[in-house]
Parts: structure tokens; sequence; C-alpha cells
């Protein structure tokens, strides 16, 4: 990474989280702009550009709405404005980020059934449906597009055609935070209810904003719904947003910054978009395999956005982590829940090309390198 400098603070470095993801020049130029009103006319055209930007990057002609929080808050303004305390949701997890969701909307008093399936694999469609078929009583589906702690992509498409099919007014909706803006959905065609994402996973921003796209189902559910909201009410959002602002002070910086992110995406258009994405996925996959690595997810619902390994025999994750940031500026993510220390994650979303995931599998390989090496060395000697 020599065209990415790092602030005084800090070395260079070749970030490869699945988010927060490195921040393209005009991004940062982006984030150095003065501060404006935020009821003025300056922030007003910044925040109207994003909507149409976002818009376009969803694929979609539902209401997108833009949050001053993390994903995760995009994750329980869904939580506020669609359920009802006691309410019962199908949640459908394939891994962390899923029971995740689970765990918040529980703690809003939602009646949670939970359909899961084993790290590294992706959703049955039929199961979705089978739960559904065996369960009148539920009216929500949650589920996770990409699923980030496993590198594995659900076949979002099925799931919803499966669901709607035994529940034609089922209300679906999609944690897309790694998914949306890198890889290809129709929240339209596929009728997904409500779709969340953050800024700081595909759209070379900071973390800071989280964007929910609302279907006119949605908008009916929310009318009705009863859990407790305020913040992150989304009527209160979309009244402002038809003026051009945000009900409380929003991230002014972020929102510019995301102006320039989606003008970069604009200019490369978004089918380039996702096919870099993809060809940088398999380029990842093949290149971990090539280092002798096994892969953790399912080849066959492999995603686009983050590759998974485990870590191989005798290496500790931690060590080999470290390694890498140390000696080579490279930041890869390790595994999470009963993962930690097993797994080895590579980002490749938001502002990246080969030649980065080539920097990174090249200290990689030196990294294993030296650390074989001294297993060997010690089991020689001895
Ligand atoms: C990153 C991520 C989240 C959490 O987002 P935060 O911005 O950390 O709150 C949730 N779901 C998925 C799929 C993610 O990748």
């Amino acid at each position: 990474m020599t065209d990415r400098d790092g602030a005084a603070d800090h070395a260079p470095l070749n970030l490869r989280t699945p988010g927060p993801t490195p921040l393209p020049a005009e991004v940062r130029q982006a984030l150095a702009l003065d501060m404006v009103n935020h009821r003025g006319p300056e922030f007003a055209s910044a925040l109207r550009e994003c909507e149409d930007g976002l818009k376009w990057a969803f694929q979609t002609r539902n209401d997108v709405l833009v949050l001053t929080a993390s994903g995760t808050g995009g994750l329980e303004s869904v939580v506020a404005n669609t359920l009802s305390p006691g309410e019962r949701v199908l949640v459908v997890s394939i891994g962390y980020f899923g029971d995740r969701f689970a765990r918040l909307a529980r703690a809003f008093g939602a009646d949670i059934q939970i359909a899961s399936f084993p790290w590294g694999q992706a959703a049955d469609p039929n199961v979705v449906a089978a739960r559904l078929d065996a369960d009148p009583s539920i009216q929500t589906v949650f589920v996770t597009h990409n699923e980030t702690s496993t590198g594995v992509l659900n076949p979002l498409e099925h799931i919803a055609l499966a669901a709607r099919r035994v529940r034609p007014d089922v209300l679906l909706a999609v944690d897309g935070i790694s998914s949306v803006g890198s890889v290809p959905i129709l929240p339209d065609e596929w009728q997904c209810d409500v779709v969340v994402a953050g800024s700081q996973k595909g759209w070379m921003v900071p973390p800071g904003l989280a964007f929910v796209a609302v279907s006119d189902r949605a908008w009916r559910r929310q009318a009705e719904a009863r859990m407790p909201r305020w913040y992150f009410d989304w009527l209160t959002h979309r009244q402002a947003l038809a003026k051009g602002a945000t009900p409380a002070t929003p991230a002014v910086g972020l929102v510019f910054a995301l102006r320039a992110g989606l003008r970069l995406m604009r200019a490369e258009g978004l089918a380039a978009v996702f096919q870099r994405h993809d060809q940088v996925a398999r380029y990842t996959r093949a290149g971990l395999a090539g280092l002798g690595l096994r892969l953790f997810a399912d080849p066959a619902y492999a995603s686009p956005t983050v590759t998974t390994a485990y870590a191989p025999e005798g290496v500790q994750a931690s060590a080999l982590l470290r390694a890498l940031r140390e000696t080579h500026g490279v930041v890869l993510a390790g595994g999470q829940g009963d993962f930690e220390g097993k797994m080895l994650r590579v980002g490749h979303l938001g502002s990246v090309t080969q030649q980065d995931i080539a920097a990174a599998l090249e200290a990689l390989r030196l990294e294993l390198q030296e650390q074989r090496g001294g297993v060997v060395l010690t089991g020689s000697s001895r």
C-alpha cells in the first residue's frame, strides 16, 4: 500500500478486515471539508445526492433512510419499527450476526424462533418455508444476506420466494450490511421489505452511518408496530428527508464522505463494482487454498466480500495476525464466537483491487513459511 497514507499517528496499512474498509483519496478529501449548518442548503444538497445514490446502489424504488448509527443501530431500527412486544419472529441464522440479531430482538421483548444452520453453510429455503408452514403466528422473517462471520452468501432470492410462497404477506427483513453495494441484491423484485446496510463496509466510508430501505409493506407495518422507538423512528426520518434534513444532528462529515464514495461507485458502474468484488473473491479463495489453507465456507455459497479459512494446523491465529500487522502492515480479521483463534477472515469489499489481495497473500506466505519453518526446526533439533 503505497498510495494510501496513514495518518501521522500510524503507519499505512493494507486493511483487509470486513469493515472498516480503506478510504479512497476522494473520500478522505471529502472528510476534510469544513462543517456546514445541518439545516442549511449545503447539507440538504449532499443528503439528496446520497439518497439518490443509495437508491441506485440498493437497486430499489423504496425509501432509503440514512441513520447516524453503526449497522447494528440500523438493525435495532428494524425491531423498533416493525415489531410489537411479544410478537413471534423467525430469525434465520447462519452465524454470529444472525445470532446477534436474535439477541437484539429478544432484548426488545420479541418472541424469537431461530432457524439456525451450521457455520459455513447457507440457509436452506425449504427449511425456512417449513418453519413458517408449521407456525401460522409468524408474520416476520429476518435473514442475513451475507454472513460476515463465516464468509457465506445466503441464496436470498430463493429464501425470499420460499417464505412468501408459504406466507404471502410476510414481512421480510434483511441484514445486508456486508452485501449491499458490493453484491447484487434486488429488494423490489425479491420483495425484501427492509434492507439494512452500513457505511464502513462496501461504501468506502468510515463507520457511523446506517442505511435502511423500507418498502410500502414495511411502512404499513410501521404504522401498527408498538415497540418503543424515538431516535430511530423511521417516520420522523422520512419526514425530515423530504426536506433534505434529518430529525437530529447527523454525522455531517460522513454524509460528505458518502457523497464522494457514491460518485466513485457511479463512475465505475454498479455492474463493474459487483464484478470486481466477485473477481477479487475468487482470487482470494484461490490464493488462500494455494497457500495450503483449508477454506471454511461452503464453496457453493462463498461470499464475494469476505473469505474465511481455518487457521493452519500448529499455527496460532492470533500470533499470525499480529505478525502480519507488525511486520507487513497487513490487517486481517480473526474468527468470531466459537471460531475465535481458529479462523482467518479476509475482507475484500469497498476499495479493493487484486493487487491489494496479492500483497496480503504474499505477506501471509512469508509469515506461514516463518511459522512453519519454526515448527520444523524445533522438531528436527530434538
Ligand atoms: C458489520 C456487520 C454488522 C454490524 O455492524 P456494526 O456497524 O458493527 O454495528 C452486522 N451484520 C453484518 C452482516 C455485518 O457485516
